[in-house]
């Protein structure tokens, strides 16, 4: 298969690196590294979105990544998720385009596996054998998966406020874990600037790693395959960004390519406890700063509280698609989990706060009638057991098991009660 991928470019030097470097971040200012491609040859190319239709995961758009050899990617089937259909609460706000994005069936039960599969397998095709991520637990267990899988060696961080069975998949999965201590989020990526300069460590971490976000173009694809449009505006929780951004990237090379003839707004939600990004948009920002407590949310996997770099690529997505950032309450994550469960979903908080979102845009009129919607649900509900049980609650009724009891419970039989 031909590849397209033609250098990496720093945001913001512009200087250009060959795609065989075993690179993070720009050598000469730090920057972040984009994947470039030469578009005229794939527009000469490329006439339909699957470029490999016998393949049912996201190597189906394999054109779209930087090429690599069969032998090194690594794969458990990711991507591909159902688009599912709102039939509750979609018609319950007037739109009857509402989609669930099901990201909660990838592999380790987290849109982190399209990122994974892509990074590790082209860590593989560059040599690195050795390996870093720090995690909020569901990017963790996908590295671990797939680092296994493929036989790279990683060290993975899994901050102190991840779930323990986030914590323990990690173990689970194969690789070395080490609880992360931190105070703020910055300490961290000082932290790994120098790991990278002095011990060479090649990184995993969202933008630090170029290639992770590369994959998330695929919601791209597969929304516009299956709908033959794009939507009008897609939700999405945002922790780094590395979904958003790669998405919106995903969704401009499909109007590049005459694919689509159109853009969604993009809509990056976070918990309004370290809602940084609405902060800054809301005063007009290009880059946002540190801001509240990620302690104080039940949505462990979108809760920092300040973004990497500034956060300007997050930011860009928004302001150029004439998207929304926003904030969402605590009460509204978990109103959000069951209105999500109704529909047959158990999303975790984090991937709740989209619906939440959703329903908060929809009533400030800033979702109009007829709209196509699509909401990324990011990660299943079952790596957080306690997010459950405060959703939930445990069953109050009790059945002794005989007739009685239930004819009683039930309050008679069907039509005659
Ligand atoms: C990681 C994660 C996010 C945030 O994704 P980013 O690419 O870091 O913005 C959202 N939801 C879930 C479930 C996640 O695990
Ligand atoms: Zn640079």
């Amino acid at each position: 298969m031909k590849n397209y991928a033609a250098a990496l470019l720093c945001d913001d030097c512009g200087r250009e690196y060959g795609l065989r470097e075993r690179l993070n971040t720009c050598p000469a200012c730090g920057g972040l590294l984009e994947v470039q491609y030469d578009m005229a040859a794939m527009k000469r190319d490329i006439r339909r979105i699957a470029t490999d239709e016998r393949v049912h995961s996201m190597w189906r758009y394999r054109a779209f990544f930087p090429g690599m050899a069969d032998a090194n990617v690594v794969t458990l089937g990711e991507g591909c998720s159902p688009l599912v259909k709102s039939v509750h609460l979609g018609p319950s706000l007037g739109l009857e385009n509402i989609y669930f994005k099901n990201d909660t069936m990838m592999p380790t039960g987290s849109f982190k596996d399209r990122g994974f599969s892509l990074a590790v397998s082209y860590a593989k095709e560059i040599g690195v054998t050795r390996g870093f991520t720090y995690s909020s637990g569901n990017a963790g267990a996908s590295l671990s998966a797939y680092a296994s899988r493929g036989g790279l060696d990683v060290l993975v961080c899994v901050e102190c406020v991840a779930s323990e069975t986030k914590q323990a998949m990690v173990g689970l999965y194969g690789a070395r874990t080490a609880v992360l201590e931190f105070e703020r989020f910055a300490q961290i990526e000082t932290m790994l600037a120098r790991a990278s300069k002095e011990l060479g460590l090649y990184q995993f971490v969202n933008f630090i790693n170029p290639i992770r976000h590369e994959a998330m173009k695929t919601y791209a694809y597969e929304i516009v395959e299956e709908l033959g449009r794009a939507p009008d505006a897609m939700f999405h929780p945002v922790g780094t960004g590395g979904g958003i951004w790669g998405a919106w990237k995903g969704y401009r090379e499909l109007g590049a390519l005459g694919l689509s003839d159109r853009l969604p707004r993009m809509v990056g939600v976070q918990p309004a406890v370290t809602a940084h990004f609405r902060e800054a948009f809301a005063q007009g920002r290009r880059e946002a700063g540190a801001y509240g407590d990620p302690a104080k949310t039940i949505a462990q996997s979108i809760a920092a509280d300040s973004p990497i770099q500034g956060g300007r690529r997050v930011l860009r997505a928004i302001y150029d698609s004439n998207g929304l950032a926003m904030g969402v309450a605590e009460e509204e994550i978990l109103d959000a989990m069951r209105d999500l469960a109704r529909e047959g979903i158990a999303g975790e908080p984090a991937s709740a706060a989209s619906v939440a979102a959703l329903k908060q845009a929809r009533r400030s009129g800033w979702l109009k009638d007829g709209e196509t919607v699509v909401c990324v649900i990011t990660g299943s509900a079952l790596k957080q057991p306690s997010a459950v049980m405060k959703a939930a609650g445990v069953p109050k009724e009790r059945l002794h098991a005989d007739y009685e009891s239930l004819r009683a419970l039930l309050g008679g039989a069907e039509g005659r009660a």
